[in-house]
């Protein structure tokens, strides 16, 4: 039987990924943890009008959570792509959660937006569903944060340190100059900065934080979520880390050494132009979203997109 590490406790632990605590030792250990991450990275001022992307899962309702309890006065922001037994499920245990903490919950739609679910696009095109399923919904939470200032995620360590080696592995150094706690290097009016204040907590951690402060979730998964490249790297960095433990830990503390030079070299290109289409930032005369839109349809998804989003 493992004791709790907190020195004076002699209570049995119930969670041991860092070290061992009880429940109550280790609520604290993780609030310190992700109350630390919000003030050393300053994601957080007094003015600041907040919402969360929410997916109904456990990192973000624990950021949900979590910010409406320190700061209050957070918005739920909930995108429905459109995956049939999945997100139909996690929406209505955030429906549920946001009613009982009363905090205001919109909830914006691929079908509403672009005039199709991400399930009628796969059945037309033939991508990896997390492709067009990220693109579009970054587009949809960037143009509904519209009016706050800050967009809380719910990306935990073992998300950014998948994110770090994807980049590296792809030889996308200048994407990989985005990550980290606050997300970005373009300072464009029309992005709204990205918070991460799991950022330092390991994935397994806020499956227990959540599981022990009985949020009332389902701990499903994206049935599409096997056949990414993600997942192949989430697999070999799990393997690695129970060979070597501490290994995204590592990566997480070194590629944070290195970001400050990636920022600077890659601020550069922070004068970005803005898609010919919508209106949005991009790199290209179209935003990838509107790329896959017209593809999909013949309008963009300024007019549809702009009308869902005016409902707010
Ligand atoms: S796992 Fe992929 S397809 Fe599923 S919700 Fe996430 S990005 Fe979309
Ligand atoms: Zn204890
Ligand atoms: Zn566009």
């Amino acid at each position: 039987m493992v004791k709790c590490n907190r020195s004076s406790c002699s209570e049995q632990a119930v969670i041991n990924v860092t070290a061992a605590y009880c429940k109550d030792h280790f609520i604290d250990y993780f609030e310190s943890k992700a109350a630390a991450t919000i003030k050393k990275y300053r994601l957080i001022n007094k003015n600041d009008k907040i919402v969360v992307a929410c997916s109904g899962g456990k990192d973000s309702t624990t950021v949900l959570y979590l910010l409406n309890k320190w700061f209050g006065n957070v918005t739920a922001l909930a995108i429905d792509e459109g995956i049939p037994g999945y997100r139909n499920v996690t929406l209505e245990d955030l429906r549920s959660f946001c009613s009982r903490n009363k905090i205001p919950l919109k909830v914006l739609s691929y079908k509403d937006a672009f005039g199709f679910s991400l399930h009628e696009a796969l059945k037309k095109v033939s991508v990896l569903p997390c492709n067009i399923c990220g693109t579009l919904r970054r587009y949809l939470l960037n143009a509904a944060a519209k009016g706050f200032t800050k967009i809380a995620t719910g990306h935990n360590l073992d998300d950014e340190a998948q994110s770090i080696m994807m980049n590296f592995m792809k030889g996308n150094l200048e994407l990989a100059a985005r990550l980290g706690p606050v997300t970005g290097v373009v300072m464009d009016g029309k992005f709204v900065p990205r918070i991460k204040p799991l950022y330092f907590c390991h994935e397994k951690e806020v499956a227990a934080y959540a599981f022990l402060q009985n949020f009332g979730i389902r701990f499903n998964e994206c049935p599409h979520s096997r056949i990414s490249f993600r997942a192949a790297v989430r697999d070999f960095l799990n393997d690695l880390e129970q060979q070597l433990p501490g290994t995204k830990q590592n990566i997480i503390n070194n590629f944070l050494k290195l970001l400050p030079r990636l920022k600077k070299k890659y601020a550069a290109v922070a004068d970005i132009a803005h898609c010919s289409s919508c209106g949005e930032p991009s790199s290209n005369e179209l935003c990838k979203a509107c790329v896959y839109v017209n593809s999909l349809k013949e309008s963009a998804p300024t007019a549809a997109a702009a009308a869902a989003i005016a409902k707010f």
